[in-house]
């Protein structure tokens, strides 16, 4: 190995687990993250410091300052800016470490564009907030059969488990399963709220099994549902045996996989709607141009366009996908949408 990168890696080296050769790998190795929110800036900061070459993170939200106190990557100026978090992420681990490759894909994973996104890593890392979502990883990973990292978390605990398409329970092994015993994770940050600290363990035993794959070290795996609750001290460790008639990995039915797409989704943590239309480019300058006699607060960067219509605020991205806070209704957030932006 190259003197300079084995003294910038040396502390990591010299842990017998991994040693020079379990370095290499992860120099050579790529990981692909779903949402880049508390888990995902967390993992996705361990990943990148302990080299793995190549990193992408796909995420459709844009950064605020109620993040600030458990997205560990994002700083107040991003939050000023409201920066993609795709965008802010990548600018950040690539000033962390220069070395690796980093790309942040600003875009909500849907069944349309979930094989072009995924497909060529050799591991995905969950950092959703919804349970769509993970069952849209979780078939996509199964049916391509790549390894992915569950993880989740809420108020003060979390849970994770590593899934090996073939080898062991996927997702839908025991959270379609009915004797699903609360692992779901039912509460969400929107009703329990959440601390930065449930975030960090959860995700550091997440980056742990990342580390331990791409190093081809899969004896050290930990083959459990993990769940750690740091307010209670609670540590669960369980085994989940395959369903044999499990949907995903069993009879091999990718319902998530071949859904027609999600037209409108509640956020975690905050009051929002978000609509996406597929496959609509907007002119965001030209939009911004347009509103700006009817609504208030018009802003707009390179990437999206924000404007309020009291008690709303609308936030509308190249793509037309747009974000309507100030409801959990999806059909104040149509009306608004229809009235704005255009149905
Ligand atoms: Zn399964």
């Amino acid at each position: 190995m190259d003197p300079k990168l084995y003294e910038k890696y040396s502390r990591q080296i010299l842990f017998a687990g991994l040693g020079e050769a379990g370095q290499e790998y992860l120099l050579n190795s790529s990981a692909v993250l779903v949402g880049c929110g508390a888990l995902g800036t967390a993992a996705a900061n361990l990943l990148a410091r302990s080299g793995v070459g190549r990193l992408r993170i796909i995420d459709r939200d844009f950064i605020e300052p109620s993040n600030l106190h458990r997205q560990t990557l994002f700083d107040e100026s991003d939050a000023r800016a409201a920066l993609p978090k795709a965008v802010a992420a990548e600018r950040h681990l690539r000033a962390i470490n220069s070395a690796i490759s980093v790309e942040g894909i600003v875009a909500d994973l849907t069944p349309e564009n979930a094989a072009e996104l995924l497909t060529g890593f050799p591991l995905i890392l969950d950092g959703t907030d919804n349970f769509a979502t993970r069952m849209l990883v979780n078939d996509a990973a199964v049916s391509a059969g790549a390894p992915w990292i569950y993880a989740a978390a809420v108020a003060s605990y979390g849970v994770t488990m590593t899934v090996l398409p073939g080898e062991t329970a996927c997702l839908a092994c025991f959270l379609e399963s009915p004797e699903n015993n609360g692992f779901g994770l039912e509460e969400t940050c929107d009703t329990a709220g959440i601390l930065n600290a449930a975030v960090g363990v959860i995700a550091s035993i997440q980056a742990a099994e990342a580390i331990k794959l791409l190093a081809g070290k899969t004896e050290a795996l930990h083959h459990r549902l993990i769940s750690f609750d740091v307010w209670s001290g609670r540590f669960q460790a369980i085994r989940v045996s395959r369903n044999p008639q499990c949907r995903a990995c069993g009879r091999r039915e990718f319902t998530y996989l071949e859904g027609s797409g999600q037209p409108h989704i509640t956020l975690c943590g905050r009051d929002s709607v978000q609509i996406h239309e597929h496959s609509r480019k907007l002119d965001l300058a030209a939009l911004g141009r347009r509103l700006a006699p009817a609504v208030l607060d018009v802003r707009n960067n390179d990437f999206l366009l924000r404007f309020s219509v009291p008690p709303y605020e609308l936030t509308v991205f190249a793509d037309g996908r747009t974000i309507v806070k100030g409801t959990r209704d999806p059909a104040v957030a149509r009306s608004l949408y229809a009235r704005y932006i255009g149905a």
